[in-house]
């Protein structure tokens, strides 16, 4: 299975739900806006929602038009 892409995370393992605040996949480092995806959680990922996962950035991710 070489190239094959690594496992990620079920949402459900990792508590993935609606954020509250500014902690949630629109400021996290694994958030890949490009591609509605995150490196650690598979599955689309929206940028309103969170995970126990979740580093921060420094700022939020640039939304692309
Ligand atoms: S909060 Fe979780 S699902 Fe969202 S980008 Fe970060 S690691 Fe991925």
């Amino acid at each position: 299975m070489s190239g094959a892409p690594a496992a990620r995370l079920e949402k459900t393992a990792v508590n993935y739900r609606p954020a509250r605040k500014e902690r949630r996949c629109g400021t996290c480092v694994s958030f890949r806006p490009e591609d509605m995806a995150c490196e650690l959680v598979a599955g689309e990922i929206h940028p309103a929602m969170v995970c126990d996962r979740w580093v921060p950035l420094k700022r939020s991710h640039p939304v692309r038009a």
